[in-house]
C-alpha cells in the first residue's frame, strides 16, 4: 500500500482522497502552527512513496535521500516551489508539482485588500478608531489616495498579475504598465496595458507597484550547466527591489508584494519608509518569515498580512484537492497535471 507523507495538515479534503484511494497517510500533526523541522521531515519521508509538503518546509536533497528508493513524487501545496531543491529532484528522478490557476483569483483579491488597506490607511483608521481617538470627524483626518485614475506597475504577469491587472483597468479604472520577460501583446490589446521594457524604467511611472514574480535565485557557479528549464536564473528575483529601486520609486509611491518575501530587500525597504523615499507598502510576504524586520512593525505606513494571501476556505480545499490529484496520477502511472520537475 502506498504512502504518503504530509508535512504539515491541510484541509481535509485532500487527505480524504488520498484515504479513498487506500493509501497509508501519515500527517506530521505536530507542525500544526510551525514548519516541520529537518528530523520530522526525514523521518516522514522513510519509506514515503509521495511527500505532500508546504511551503514552510524545506524539501532538500538530504530529505529526499531519506525517501529514496521509494520516494517517487514532492506534491507542494503552493504555486511556488522554491522551498523545493528542484535540482536534486531532477537528479534524482523524483516529480515535483504545485498547484497553479486554483488560488489565482484569491491572491489578486488579496492584493486589492491590501493596496485600498494602505491607500485608504484602513489598518491605520482602524487602530486610531479602537483607541478612542475619534473625537470629531475632521475635514483633514486620516487623509488617504485614491487607486481611481492612477499608474500602476505590475511586476510579472502571469497568472496572479493579470489577474491584479484586470480589477485594476476594469474595476478601478487605472492605466496598467507591467514589466516581464515575455511581453504579452493580446493582453496589452485587452487592458490598454503598457509594457515598459525594463524594471528602473516602469519604477518611475507608477503611483502603485505590485509584485508577482517566482522567487528565483542567482545562479551558482556550481549550478552551471544544470538544465536551463530548472535554473533559468539569468532572471534571478532575489533583492529585486532593492535600495537602488526603491530611489527609483515617486516619493508618493506604494509598494505591494504577495509574491514571495526575498523578492523585496526588506532592511532597505524599511528605512526607505522610515525616511519617506515611499509613501508606503503593503506586505503579505517577509524576507526572513516567520520573522518581520522589527522596525516595519512600528511604521504606521504600512500594512502587514502573514502569508495569507491565498487563505479562503474554498481556495485551500482547492489546493488540497490539487496535491492530492497530482499524487494519485504519479502513483498511477501518469502524468500529474502540474508537473514542474521530471
Ligand atoms: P506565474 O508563473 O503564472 O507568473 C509569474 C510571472 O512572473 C511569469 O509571467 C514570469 O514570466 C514572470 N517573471 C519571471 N521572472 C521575472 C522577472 N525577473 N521579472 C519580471 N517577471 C518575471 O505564477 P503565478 O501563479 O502568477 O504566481 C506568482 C507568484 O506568486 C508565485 O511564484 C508565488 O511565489 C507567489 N504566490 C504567493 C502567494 C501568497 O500566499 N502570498 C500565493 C500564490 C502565489
Amino acid at each position: 500500500m502506498p504512502k504518503i507523507f504530509v508535512t504539515r495538515p491541510i484541509p481535509e479534503m485532500g487527505i480524504k482522497m488520498l484515504r479513498d484511494k487506500g493509501y497509508e497517510v501519515l500527517i506530521n500533526e505536530a507542525a500544526k502552527e510551525r514548519a516541520a523541522t529537518l528530523d520530522e521531515l526525514k523521518d516522514g519521508a522513510r519509506g514515503a512513496d509521495a511527500i505532500l509538503s508546504v511551503l514552510t518546509d524545506k524539501i532538500t536533497a538530504e530529505v529526499m535521500d531519506a525517501g529514496l528508493p521509494m520516494l517517487k513524487i514532492v506534491a507542494n501545496f503552493a504555486v511556488g516551489y522554491d522551498n523545493i531543491d528542484l535540482g536534486a529532484a531532477k537528479q534524482k528522478n523524483i516529480m515535483v508539482t504545485n498547484t497553479p490557476g486554483v488560488l489565482t483569483e484569491t491572491v489578486a483579491e488579496h492584493t486589492f485588500a491590501l493596496m485600498i488597506a494602505i491607500a485608504h490607511r484602513i489598518a491605520e483608521a482602524d487602530r486610531f478608531a479602537r483607541a478612542g481617538k475619534f473625537t470629531a470627524w475632521g475635514p483633514e483626518l486620516l487623509l488617504g489616495t485614491d487607486l481611481c485614475h492612477k499608474t500602476i506597475g505590475i511586476i510579472g504577469l502571469g497568472r496572479i498579475g493579470s489577474r491584479v491587472a484586470l480589477h485594476a483597468a476594469k474595476g478601478f479604472g487605472m492605466k496598467v504598465l507591467y514589466y516581464d520577460p515575455n511581453p504579452n501583446p493580446d493582453f496589452e490589446k485587452e487592458f490598454g496595458a503598457v509594457y515598459v521594457a525594463n524594471i528602473d524604467e516602469l519604477l518611475p511611472q507608477c503611483d502603485f507597484v505590485s509584485i508577482h514574480v517566482p522567487l528565483l535565485y542567482p545562479v551558482k557557479s556550481s549550478e552551471a550547466g544544470t538544465p536551463k528549464e530548472l535554473f533559468d536564473r539569468v532572471n534571478s528575483t532575489y533583492h529585486l527591489i532593492n535600495e537602488e529601486r526603491l530611489k527609483k520609486m515617486k516619493p508618493s509611491a506604494y509598494l505591494i508584494n504577495t509574491s514571495r518575501g526575498p523578492v523585496v530587500d526588506e532592511k532597505a525597504l524599511a528605512q526607505a519608509l522610515k525616511s519617506g523615499v515611499i509613501k508606503g507598502a503593503a506586505l503579505d510576504v517577509f524576507e526572513f518569515e516567520p520573522e518581520i524586520t522589527p522596525e516595519l512593525k512600528e511604521l504606521d505606513n504600512v500594512v502587514l498580512t502573514p502569508h495569507i494571501a491565498s487563505a479562503t476556505i474554498g481556495t485551500r480545499s482547492r489546493m488540497a484537492e490539487l496535491a492530492a490529484n497530482n499524487i494519485i496520477e504519479a502513483l498511477e502511472g501518469r502524468t500529474p497535471p502540474n508537473l514542474v520537475v521530471k
